[in-house]
């Protein structure tokens, strides 16, 4: 007999809802090119338009400041460019700035040499180190252009919200420019590019239970914008060639009008469960070592260590009992590797953590039953007096 299947790794990404497959599926059968003026043409310009009303109105943004990319990565190479554009005036960007706990997506540097990026520490609590931000602006070389920052809002790995607020003045103080990727912040946050004093935000579909593949950046203005990373035709008011994915932008605006509604409800009801299960780990294993429980988190997440267990084992032994639960971040390559995160927390990284990420279809048996696994796993670990 098959086993159940539970699924506790939302934060990798998050199953496709019922409204965004349905949007999809009657976008696939729309013949037009968004960009053709005829009839068919303008049926599918208008699924893209109001996609694009909806993923900003998750962010508090206008459609204007919408772009459409493939991914939140690809939408990160585009915003993390040497050269901005504001009309026929190009400003220079002389350095960019990530923190260590950023996703590899940001870390990479987009069109940055590695030798023009520079990393903000993170404190032991996997908050960043904003006195470490305010030291690195401080000493800018202005000359050589302005300061661009990347930043998180929420950590993949550990779930903690990050100061962006008090971030984006810093930068602010200092000349530059605050890209902030809030691909795991939308939908679980209220989100506003406005109240955080972002540049430009980064979000992605998949991780709000729209299509894979699908990314936006949002502006916070109309009139500055990076060099784009894809030429070619006009789409995109110019800022990503190519023809628009009109599929995934219905299925992607359903999803964040679906996210944007109920938030508050939705956030306590997976706080509680989440909540419940780690009481409940902690009481099977004491020595459980659960990061950022002090530190603010979105309500889905919990990322722990378990002393005398592999994150590598861990992770295939839940798995064998049903329940997909990550080791750190999706790596692509499914291996898992030591976290950075952890690495830039000063925690000893090389036995690593689990991370166990809920959603709002996440039940209280689901629940119940990652308990008992985890007991299991846990008392396993504990008869063999090593590394279950
Ligand atoms: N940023 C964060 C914080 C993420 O968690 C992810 C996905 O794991 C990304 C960026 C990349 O998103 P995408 O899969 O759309 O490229």
């Amino acid at each position: 007999m098959a086993i159940e299947r539970i699924y506790l790794d939302w934060n990798a990404t998050a199953p496709l809802l019922g409204c965004a497959r349905d949007a999809m599926i009657e976008a696939l059968s729309l013949p037009g090119n968004p960009s053709s003026v005829h009839a068919e043409g303008r049926s599918a310009r208008t699924l893209v338009e109001q996609a694009r009303r909806d993923v900003g109105a998750l962010v508090g943004a206008s459609s204007a400041t919408v772009t459409f990319t493939a991914s939140a990565t690809e939408a990160a190479n585009h915003l993390l460019s040497p050269v901005y554009r504001m009309g026929r005036s190009a400003i220079s960007i002389g350095r960019l700035y990530v923190s260590a706990i950023e996703h590899p997506a940001i870390r990479a540097g987009g069109r940055f040499a590695a030798d023009r990026v520079s990393e903000i520490a993170v404190k032991s609590s996997g908050v960043i180190d904003l006195d470490a931000l305010a030291a690195h602006l401080a000493e800018h070389d202005t000359t050589s252009g302005l300061p661009l920052v990347a930043l998180m809002l929420v950590n993949n790995e550990t779930g903690i919200v990050q100061p962006i607020t008090e971030a984006a003045a810093i930068v602010h103080k200092h000349g530059g420019l605050l890209v902030v990727d809030a691909v795991q912040a939308a939908g679980r946050l209220p989100v506003s590019i406005d109240a955080l004093g972002a540049d430009f935000l980064i979000i992605s579909a998949h991780k709000i239970g729209g299509p894979k593949g699908i990314g936006a950046v949002i502006a916070r203005g109309e009139t500055l914008m990076p060099e784009p990373l894809v030429r070619g035709g006009g789409q995109e008011k110019g800022h990503r060639a190519g023809t628009e994915n009109v599929a995934a932008s219905a299925g992607f605006g359903a999803a964040a009008r679906l996210m944007a509604d109920g938030l508050e409800a939705r956030n306590a009801a997976i706080a509680a469960r989440r909540d419940r299960l780690e009481a409940a780990m902690a009481q099977h294993a004491p020595d459980l070592l659960i990061y950022g429980r002090s530190e603010q988190r979105v309500a889905n997440t919990s990322f722990f260590h378990l002393p005398g267990l592999k994150a590598e084992t861990g992770q295939i032994a839940f798995d064998l009992e049903g329940v997909a639960l990550s080791a750190g971040a999706a790596c692509s390559s499914g291996k898992v590797g030591a976290s950075h995160v952890l690495t830039a927390m000063g925690e000893d990284a090389a036995t690593g953590a689990l991370r166990l990420s809920l959603g709002p279809s996440t039940t209280d048996a689901e629940v119940d039953r990652a308990i008992e696994v985890f007991a299991k796993v846990a008392g396993r670990r504990k008869l063999s007096g090593q590394a279950a």
